[in-house]
């Protein structure tokens, strides 16, 4: 799923790459060698005053910072973070009020330092100072960074603005000067003033509103709890809200928008009311302050999916709008993300990362819980099961590289932290925080959690081994740990080392055989990896079910080979990790593989359903990264057109429509895939039917619209309804559009006339502008299915503006479709993104999302002209990530060097049938003939 929190900051421009103090007076000629704070000096407590005319569309503000310092080693400089800050005042008071001599002070642009020379020596207990600074800054930026302008247009067709703020990770510094470390928690007294119609927010309740001259008024607000910098936040609007105020303990939960917007937003404080509860049940410790908000923000004005500032969380507004007749895919779009955000408010917010090292212990949690807690304050969304066709999948895939990074990783500077918001610090951590909640058992965990928080929220600043400590206290308590183990080998193997295991198993009779290694998709190793982990085995058979989520033995590391008797009834089949819970792939010896794939096409219910997706997806992205085993692969993915339910199958479209990727760019391969994966799908789509039902659950309708995606070319039915859907928008038929209207117009698109495309474009067009259209997820879904229209698409929009104003997972798709179903040229693709960061490359809006876009275009490229314009593209705009692109176009390339050729056989097993006739592998009820020497899927 995509990043929910914040991401990517802007690099701000720092333009001068000097390691010196730039001086303003007299140099001091001290350098920094390093991007963290001294911290000679510490803050305890920080008095905010800003004074704002966003009201009037003026966008200047002034500030005055009030922060109390002690002294912690003698020192004549305090040095803390500034960035855009003109400052006008600058003083230091000592304990007694009285001023101290302050010599100069200076700004390193590198490291964004202000640094303050104090006349005299300040020597630590010698009281608290106060530095006191008064500033001018402005809200009109554009790289939705810091405190910055956003706005909207009122029922008269007025421009409104109003400001908001994004700190994490590293912007707290270009609003107000403070020391911007991610583990330096104070208290904060916050004051606003702006006009009098407009409302201000912040972390804290408001305690009072006093009126000013001028039309203004000041907003003044409780102190606030503990916290860093990234997590202040503030937003001065003309905005309305929704609100609950719940009792014992009282807690006020509102949703705010912009007023044409007000009927949106019940679900989200509903959400927010039973996320909270639960969550402050399961972790047993109560959310600190009377009230949190949250704040629908303009997409467009939006980088971050949504930020957890404490009390005030910050959404995009499509990621928590709700109108009932969006169903429940949206609900659950809203209770995860809120979900998240919530999450936050424990971990993250009460227990700050000592530094950007432990983002894990932030995000993990967050992913982890926004399904886990989800699931218990929703119990109708069935959340869990999403875990395993989102994080699971998204960081198995991340994390499969020679180059990926280990979860605990250190860096310092803004553009390498703001690079650890990655799949690694979200997904991955999720998965081995959920693995060792099976591995310890749900109740054990959940315990250790509790202590984690009772044990570190007065401090209120972790790390790594905070978690393992309370982890393995509560785990020694309730002996579910071999007495020799510690947690903090257990858990420090998967947190400080890179990479996903690979755990090959064999068999001797009932003797099970386990060997441990790196798994890695491309470019094996010069030489063998040494990493190695502490691995919780899991297993079930269909008569013994005690191991299918505890372990029944920790593998451990440096071993070379372990034993384990599993005892089985006569032609019962064995599954490890059977469901899903632990973070390891597996290889089965081949008779044991075998065996597997032959009782799954005889009876596939007699697998658990998490079962059925771990082997599809280990067992295919084996065969790709060695290119050979396609056989066996393909038979086992032939038992999907039997396969009706969501976790199987939203892992197996992942990885079809990898493949679809993959072989893009061959015809005849690409053919021969489509006919297979239409063969698989065709079933389903039968069962579900091309039109939606009322009151289907999310999971259905996502099932209907991967088989419209997949099968529906290969069915009449469908393709009527499809060309009906295409032919209704362009004769401008009004109504809600889902994302399964969008697959179906895709494939009536691909049946159209080009007159038929032509009328669509132009109906979309109208429609996107059409103010009385307010629906923005019709405006998305219509949108989207533009990139089906192949080339007609650019008459409405550049395909570079398509995408970039996408969302990740919705630019995944429509880049697939753009490339994959309506065949556009990648150099046409290619042309139109460097034409558009041409014009926009000074955005840092932009220059955050160009390497994501750049990496996602590259999975595409296989041929040399190409990669020649990709890399150029690259070199020009993101030269910073040309490594991994280059490595991406190489794993692309050893990929079809090594299957392409296995695959393309099929043609010729068909006598160079078309991919219309070709046929899957025989199936029989009773087993399948997998050793045919004939069969169509045989691999050479
Ligand atoms: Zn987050």
């Amino acid at each position: 799923m995509k990043k929910l929190c914040v991401l990517l900051l802007s690099a701000l421009t720092v333009a001068t790459v000097v390691s010196s103090v730039q001086a303003r007076g007299i140099a001091s000629g001290r350098e920094f060698d390093t991007f963290r704070l001294p911290n000679s000096t510490v803050p305890t407590h920080y008095t905010l005053r800003l004074d704002t005319d966003v009201h009037r569309g003026v966008f200047e503000y002034t500030g005055n910072v009030q922060i109390r310092i002690n002294v912690l080693e003698a020192t004549n400089q305090i040095v803390l973070h500034s960035l855009r800050n003109e400052i006008s005042n600058l003083q230091l008071r000592n304990g007694a009020g009285l001023t101290v001599a302050v010599r100069n002070y200076e700004l390193d642009e590198e490291k964004e330092f202000l640094v303050i020379n104090v006349g005299t020596t300040l020597q630590p207990n010698s009281g608290t100072y106060t530095l006191e600074i008064d500033f001018t800054n402005s809200i009109d930026r554009t790289d939705q960074a810091g405190f910055y302008k956003s706005s909207y247009e009122d029922d008269e067709g007025v421009t409104r603005y109003l400001g908001l703020t994004q700190f994490e990770s590293v912007d707290a510094r270009t609003s107000f000067p403070c020391y911007d470390e991610p583990g330096i928690k104070t208290t904060y007294d916050i004051r606003i003033v702006c006009g009098i119609e407009y409302h201000a927010r912040s972390n804290a309740p408001l305690l009072g509103i006093k009126l000013l001259e001028g039309g203004k008024k000041l907003s003044t607000f409780a102190t606030t709890p503990r916290m860093q910098t990234y997590l202040v936040a503030w937003l001065v609007s003309d905005f309305v809200y929704e609100r609950e105020v719940l009792t014992e303990p009282q807690l006020a939960i509102a949703t705010w928008a912009k007023p044409s917007s007000a009927h949106l937003l019940s679900y989200s404080v509903d959400a927010s009311k039973r996320f909270m509860r639960a969550m402050e049940e399961y972790f047993g410790q109560q959310y600190s302050m009377s009230k949190i908000d949250n704040v629908a923000i303009k997409d467009s004005d939006y980088a971050a999916g949504a930020m957890e500032n404490w009390g005030l969380v910050t959404y995009r507004e499509q990621a928590i709008f709700y109108d009932p007749a969006q169903g429940e895919q949206r609900q659950i779009g809203v209770v995860t993300i809120v979900g998240h955000e919530f999450t936050h408010q424990f971990f993250g917010n009460l227990l700050a990362p000592k530094w950007w090292s432990y983002l894990w212990l932030n995000e993990g949690f967050a992913r982890l819980y926004q399904y886990y807690v989800g699931d218990i304050s929703h119990p109708e969304l069935n959340l869990r099961q999403r875990f395993i066709t989102g994080p699971l999948q998204t960081a198995l895939r991340a994390d499969d590289s020679l180059t990926v990074r280990p979860m605990t990783y250190y860096i310092d500077t803004r553009q390498g932290i703001s690079r650890l918001f990655d799949n690694i610090a979200y997904d991955k951590a999720a998965c081995v925080l959920r693995m060792m909640n099976y591995a310890l058992g749900e109740r054990t965990f959940q315990k250790g959690l509790r202590y984690y928080v009772q044990q570190n929220k007065d401090r209120g600043v972790v790390e790594e081994s905070n978690l393992f400590d309370a982890l393995e206290q509560a785990a020694k308590e309730d002996a579910v740990l071999p007495i020799s183990l510690s947690m903090h080998d257990i858990f420090g193997s998967w947190s400080n080392q890179p990479g996903v295991p690979l755990v090959k198993v064999r068999r001797d009779g009932n003797e099970y055989y386990f060997t441990q290694e790196r798994y890695v998709a491309n470019d094996p190793p010069p030489e063998p990896f040494t990493n190695a982990w502490w691995i919780p085995i899991s297993f079930s058979t269909p008569s013994n079910t005690e191991f299918e989520k505890r372990p029944a033995f920790w593998m451990p590391p440096n071993v070379s080979e372990v034993m384990y008797e599993i005892d089985t009834a006569e032609g019962e089949t064995v599954a490890f990790n059977p469901k899903s819970t632990g973070y390891y792939r597996v290889e089965y010896e081949e008779a044991m593989l075998r065996e597997l794939i032959k009782g799954l096409n005889k009876d596939h219910t007699t697998f658990e359903a998490s079962a059925r997706a771990r082997l599809l997806d280990d067992t295919l992205n084996l065969a790709h990264s060695r290119g050979h085993n396609y056989e066996m692969a393909l038979q086992l993915f032939s038992y999907l057109q039997k396969e009706t339910e969501y976790v199987p199958w939203m892992v197996a479209y992942d990885n079809l429509r990898d493949m679809q990727v993959r072989l893009r760019s061959n015809e005849k391969a690409s053919g021969l895939l489509q006919a297979f994966v239409e063969k698989l799908a065709s079933p389903m789509l039968e069962k579900f039917g091309a039109n939606q039902q009322q009151g289907e659950s999310a999971s259905v309708q996502e099932l209907r619209t991967i088989a419209i995606e997949l099968a529906c070319g290969a069915s009449e039915s469908c393709k009527a309804v499809a060309q009906s859907a295409v032919s209704s928008v362009a004769r401008g038929a009004r109504r809600h559009y889902s994302t399964t209207d969008s697959a179906l117009l895709c494939s009536g698109l691909q049946q159209a006339t080009g007159d038929q495309r032509k009328a669509f474009v132009g109906q979309i067009s109208q429609t996107l502008v059409d103010k009385t259209v307010d629906d923005i997820f019709t405006k998305q879904n219509l949108k989207q299915s533009l990139s089906c229209a192949g080339s007609d698409m650019a008459k409405v929009e550049s395909y570079a503006k398509l995408l970039f104003a996408l969302e990740e997972t919705d630019r995944t798709k429509a880049l697939h479709r753009l490339l994959v179903e309506s065949k556009v040229p990648l150099a046409d693709v290619v042309e139109s993104l460097q034409s558009e960061l041409s014009l926009r490359n000074s955005n840092s809006v932009y220059r955050n999302k160009i390497p994501k876009v750049l990496l996602e275009v590259a999975r595409y490229v296989t041929e040399p002209s190409e990669m020649q314009l990709l890399n150029a593209a690259t070199a020009a705009y993101a030269p910073w990530i040309a490594t991994e692109i280059e490595q991406q176009l190489k794993a692309n390339r050893r990929w079809l060097d090594l299957n392409l050729e296995p695959l393309d056989s099929l043609s010729r097993v068909r006598g160079g049938g078309t991919a219309r006739t070709t046929v899957l592998p025989p199936f029989e009820e009773t087993g399948v003939a997998i050793s045919s020497a004939t069969g169509p899927l045989q691999a050479r």
